[in-house]
């Protein structure tokens, strides 16, 4: 899995993956050697890291729970107690600076929302960290290239916690895919709708989210779009429906969007945080077609050929996988095949797509 995943991740990541911050001269600062495991600090302990980051953690061959960054004072002794934290290795967002000093720290893991990644992100370089953050890596262009900027300028590597780029039926359709081994993709459908629940929650509030259903989880098809194609889309038309204006008052509910590849393939997506259920892609190509349902949850992954050829591997903790791959980078001194470039041109797209359905036109990207 991890060959196939080189192999076809760096294709489609090339020209970023290029530009990717090699670890140079500050080499020299890293305390990794074969065999030691990577110290990891989550960075905001809300529903992802408790759930399903920190006990990925546990799984992993190359690193381990290391520290913690909370605003929260009275979640640090159960996390302290549950992980063997010390107390030297309890951080605040304020604070998170002073990691400088605390050799047990290799990586921080920003899982905050999402227009505080460039903050935690910068603190974290600063601090001579590496840095794996949630996806959307911000919520514009010019916060992207910030966090960018300010790992370049530390030394450090930027990844995005792209998780189903580390999923084995994911990794087998992007070689049906890139391979042809039905032929040429001509046509992809993929949509991820859910009903995001609270009216109260930062998701539908504009200034820490950023956007919607298109942000929080339409990110997941547009990935799938550019990494089944391995192409960029040059162009994108949208339109967003909304049903109850007053809890999306500030962000998208449901938006719908096709997006021409310059090879000749059309997507057409969905995103929703109104309509649970939907969660596939679909790719047709001249011969036939393949599919995942459901493509994107934590597990349960299923495939489908229309040859009726399997398209079934072991499930895998996708958090253990993309922390075990980013960790291996760092110990290597490779670039990822998620560098901070790749979670910024998603930012791209999605702004695009806002354009359009702001103005009702289509958008070159
Ligand atoms: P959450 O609301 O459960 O947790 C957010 C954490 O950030 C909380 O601990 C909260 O206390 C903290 N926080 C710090 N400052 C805050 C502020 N000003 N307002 C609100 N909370 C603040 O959210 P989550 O579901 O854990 O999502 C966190 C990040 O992870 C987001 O970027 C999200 O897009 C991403 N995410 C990714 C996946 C995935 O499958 N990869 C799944 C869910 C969420």
């Amino acid at each position: 899995m991890q060959d196939l995943s080189r192999r076809y991740f760096m294709q489609g990541a090339a020209a970023t993956a290029l530009a990717a911050p090699f670890i140079g001269s500050a080499a020299t600062r890293d305390k990794t050697s074969p065999g030691k495991k990577l110290g990891v600090a989550l960075c905001g302990l809300g529903k992802l890291s408790t759930d399903q980051i920190a006990p990925a953690l546990q799984k992993t061959q190359h690193c381990r729970l290391a520290g913690i960054v909370t605003g929260s004072s009275g979640k640090v002794d159960e996390w302290r107690k549950k992980y063997s934290l010390p107390a030297r290795s309890v951080y605040t967002y304020d604070t998170m600076h002073r990691m400088a000093d605390n050799d047990d720290i290799d990586i921080v893991y920003v899982v905050t929302p999402n227009a505080l990644h460039l903050k935690h992100t910068v603190a974290a370089a600063k601090a001579g960290k590496h840095v794996f953050c949630e996806k959307p890596l911000e919520i514009s262009v010019d916060r992207c290239k910030q966090m960018i900027d300010a790992c370049k300028a530390a030394d450090r590597m930027l990844g995005v916690a792209y998780r189903c780029r580390f999923e084995p039926h994911h990794i087998e359709c992007i070689r049906i895919a890139r391979e042809q081994e039905l032929g040429p993709v001509r046509i992809i459908e993929a949509g991820f709708g859910i009903d995001v629940g609270a009216a109260d929650q930062w998701r539908v509030k504009r200034a820490l989210s950023g956007g919607g259903a298109l942000m929080d989880v339409g990110i997941y098809a547009l990935q799938a779009t550019r990494y089944l194609t391995g192409e960029e889309p040059v162009l994108v038309s949208a339109t967003e429906t909304k049903t109850d204006p007053v809890k999306f008052a500030e962000v998208d509910e449901t938006v719908t969007w096709t997006a021409q590849f310059p090879g000749g393939a059309i997507a057409y997506c969905t995103a929703s945080f109104k309509v649970h259920g939907i969660k596939n892609f679909r790719a047709t190509a001249d011969r036939g077609w393949f599919e995942l349902d459901p493509a994107y949850y934590y597990g349960g992954i299923k495939g489908v050929r229309s040859d009726g050829k399997p398209l079934s591997f072991p499930q895998v903790d996708m958090f253990a996988a993309e922390l075990d791959d980013f960790a291996r980078c760092v110990i290597e001194k490779r670039p990822t095949s998620v560098p901070g470039e790749e979670g910024m041109q998603d930012v791209k797209i999605m702004t695009a797509i806002y354009e359009s359905i702001r103005t009702g036109r289509a958008v070159r990207v």
